[in-house]
């Protein structure tokens, strides 16, 4: 496996096996990876020629109050993983070498960036769509390869890829959780024993609702209250900044059910936050 830093660099290779016909997998991550990153990787292997994964803790998406410092960082670690699993190329640029000289052009996906994280994390999105567009203009993906577990995030890139034409696939991959549900995240290394266990009420939630709405024994109007309700009997659960059903497309909150529901949290354990979602189909079912 190859170490590029260079932007430049990564074009140059990226171009000469465009050139070839070579069909470039691209699984762009913040490192500290997991079993979810790596699932992502080892789709691009079966899809592509080459697979270019990329480590960069992007600045731009954090907040001022958010965690950017503490993120946890693991190169030497995150390198061997993408080594095992034969990805090609690593790409590890620094914020100099992707924000040179200042940097005034930005990405702004308009509406579904007001919702779910968006409402509580104002200019996430817009760091994320403009990094995830330089990274897309310097590795030249044939197929971008993402996790479910950020559904809002999918959306975004998705309609980010349609209206500024893009020749890019936006791959979905499934949620990878861990063996009692909790979703794998960079961000569960912050949980303590206790948070750790408390952790699995989202999922727990999730599953629960899901049951209940294809039951039909809830409707759409009594899921926010359901989740809420259970996710508040955890004491460790200190603050819900969202959880309900939603439009997987649009994001809104439907008034009735449709074939297809978004059910998805963020909450904070202690200071961590964590984020989950589960779509519910309910075509087969009725
Ligand atoms: P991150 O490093 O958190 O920015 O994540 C990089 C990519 O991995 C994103 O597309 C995430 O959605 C995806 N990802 C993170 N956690 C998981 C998971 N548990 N299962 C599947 N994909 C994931």
């Amino acid at each position: 496996m190859e170490i590029i830093r260079i932007p430049r660099l990564m074009q140059d290779i990226s171009r000469n096996y465009l050139i070839r016909t070579r069909k470039i997998g691209f699984v762009p991550t913040m490192g500290a990876l997991h079993e979810g990153h790596l699932s992502l990787v080892r789709r691009s292997k079966e899809e592509n020629d080459i697979t270019v994964a990329s480590v960069f803790v992007n600045p731009t998406q954090f907040g001022p109050n958010e965690d950017f410092r503490q993120y946890p960082r693991d190169i030497d670690g995150d390198s061997e993983k993408l080594q095992r699993e034969g990805a090609d190329i690593l790409f590890l640029p620094d914020t100099g070498n992707m924000y040179q000289g200042g940097h005034l052009t930005h990405i702004e996906v308009e509406k579904i960036t007001d919702k779910m994280c968006g409402a509580f994390r104002p200019g996430h999105f817009r760091g994320v769509a403009t990094v995830v567009a330089k990274l897309f203009n310097v590795v030249r993906p044939t197929r971008a390869y993402f996790g479910q577990k950020d559904f809002q995030q999918t959306v975004v890139i998705k309609r980010m890829v349609g209206d500024l034409n893009m020749e890019i696939d936006v791959v979905v991959c499934p949620t990878i959780r861990e063996r009692d549900g909790l979703a794998m995240s960079s961000r569960n290394a912050y949980l303590d024993r206790g948070q750790r266990e408390a952790a699995t009420v989202i999922y727990r939630c999730l599953q629960e609702t899901s049951d209940l709405i294809k039951s039909a024994i809830i409707g759409i109007q009594d899921v926010k209250a359901s989740m809420l309700e259970r996710l508040l009997k955890e004491p460790a659960v200190s603050a819900i900044e969202y959880a309900g059903a939603y439009d997987p497309a649009t994001l809104d909150e439907p008034v009735e059910l449709k074939d297809d529901v978004l059910l998805a949290v963020a909450l904070r354990i202690g200071n961590t936050r964590l984020i989950d979602n589960m779509l519910v189909t309910l075509r087969k079912e009725r």
